[in-house]
């Protein structure tokens, strides 16, 4: 029984979804205005082992991401710079292009990290008559009020605000800083619909009811999840920075609307540090995965350090820490390289791999479940076909054997066997294959194939 822990009742509960075969997970997506980095990219591996762990325990999965593609403002209290407006003047590009650029930037790093793309992908530029089909729902039911610059949600009209964060309003309301938007009744309230300034002319913005301008953050996740998913849904995702303002309001709009429970499971992410530091440009710690892939790294390298911390563990990266996980994975490819064709299996590990998923996706665990198989001594042939079963959730391509690359001296002693053998001089080939032994490799002649080549 899969067991997940939920930030809704803090506490890991088991998995039981609201229908028995069907699964439905909303994913927060990237707002496409700048690289996506490698600290991004560890909540989306993240996203993508839960998909494949639900459906490991049978189920299908309709996993929903959105694309933020409209221009949102820097800060989460709807005061700042728009983040799209922002990243096109940096590049020196218009904001649908900005868009398209990191839109593809993304996906290209999901698809060097294994991630399998979720079932539906939807732009929130596509999703805007939804967004304002839900802001009308929600003044027709009384939650909303009009600033000079928006169409608000009054937060103190939904007792529940704060079911998801946990955090005490009195707190908040000291903790407040003064420059509060004209108009905004509660510290809490956020932006449904933002005007346009007068006299300005935005590169994206649409007519609505209320006026020219663009929906706020927090309504494309509550219209574009709902629309696809339905008014409850299973599982939630994001970072844990989402929890106290744009999960806690994707709530209080979603269930003013819709008067029912919005999602049953809520699942955070916490952050990838660098050397003890928060990933930024100006710290010069700013890596992509195509950085990576340069600095002569396989991605999948990345994707196996990430498996090593828990994903509700802060996790520090180091280039001497991605340097151990290739050097693990190129090792356990090599082992693998060497074993017989996949048959029959282990029972007793592939138990103990889907127990450690099971438990809350306890990655670090099944890893070493992983590694212990590898070592056991059981026949290679069981071995492969338990680790090509529990690489359908690691993700790590294990049947892509690596190559062995053989010194030159070793590789001048294959090729001389290679002459001898053809000329059927196999006393002489086999002193030569001594040699060859006792540099650590080994020959092996298959029938009909190219003669392999392992390390000993
Ligand atoms: P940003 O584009 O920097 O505003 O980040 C968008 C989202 O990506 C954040 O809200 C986080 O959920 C996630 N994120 C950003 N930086 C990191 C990081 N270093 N580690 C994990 N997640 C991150
Ligand atoms: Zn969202």
């Amino acid at each position: 029984m899969l067991q997940i822990y939920n930030t809704l009742s803090r506490s890991v509960e088991e998995f039981k979804p609201i229908n028995p075969l069907h699964v439905s997970i909303y994913s927060c997506g990237p707002t496409v205005y700048d690289y996506q980095h490698i600290g991004h990219m560890r909540r989306y591996v993240g996203d993508d082992i839960l998909v494949r762990v639900i459906r490991a325990n049978g189920f299908d999965v309709k996993h929903v991401m959105n694309i933020t593609d409209v221009g949102h403002l820097t800060s989460d209290s709807d005061t700042g710079e728009d983040k799209m407006e922002k990243g096109a003047k940096k590049f020196g590009m218009s904001v649908w292009d900005i868009a398209k650029k990191f839109e593809k930037q993304f996906f290209d790093s999901s698809d060097l990290l294994n991630i399998k793309r979720p079932n539906v992908v939807i732009h929130a530029t596509d999703a805007i008559q939804d967004q304002v089909d839900l802001i009308q729902i929600l003044e027709e039911k009384g939650f909303t009020y009009k600033t000079s610059d928006g169409i608000y949600f009054d937060t103190s009209k939904f007792p529940r605000y704060f079911e998801l964060s946990h955090q005490n309003p009195d707190e908040l309301k000291a903790g407040a800083r003064v420059d509060m938007i004209e108009g905004k009744k509660n510290i809490t309230d956020f932006a449904l619909w933002k005007f346009s300034s007068k006299g300005e002319k935005r590169q994206m913005e649409w007519d609505s009811p209320w006026g020219i301008g663009f929906p706020g953050w927090h309504i494309e996740c509550s219209a574009m999840s709902m629309k696809n998913l339905g008014p409850t849904f299973d599982i939630h995702t994001g970072g844990i920075d989402h929890i106290t303002i744009h999960h806690t309001n994707e709530i209080a709009q979603s269930q003013a609307a819709s008067n029912k429970q919005f999602v049953k499971y809520w699942v955070h992410h916490n952050f990838l540090q660098v050397n003890g530091q928060k990933m930024s440009k100006s710290l010069g710690n700013f890596y992509t995965v195509e950085d990576i892939q340069k600095k002569g790294f396989d991605p999948l390298a990345l994707r196996y350090l990430y498996l090593q911390t828990h994903y509700r563990q802060e996790m520090n990266f180091t280039f001497k820490s991605l340097d151990g996980a290739q050097n693990a994975l190129k090792h356990l490819r090599s082992i693998i390289s060497e074993w017989d064709e996949p048959k029959i299996g282990c029972a007793e590990f592939e138990g103990r791999f889907v127990n450690a998923v099971n438990d809350d996706v306890n990655m670090p665990e099944a890893l070493a479940i992983a590694w212990e198989l590898v070592k056991s001594d059981y026949p290679s042939k069981a071995k492969a076909e338990s680790l090509y079963k529990m690489d359908k959730i690691l993700g790590l391509q294990l049947n892509r054997h690596e190559e062995i690359k053989v010194p030159e001296d070793v590789q001048k002693l294959i090729d001389e066997r290679e002459g001898l053998r053809k000329q059927k001089r196999f006393h002489l080939s086999d002193q030569i294959r001594h040699k060859i032994r006792k540099s650590g490799y080994d020959v092996i002649d298959e029938k009909g194939e190219k003669t392999k080549i392992v390390r000993i």
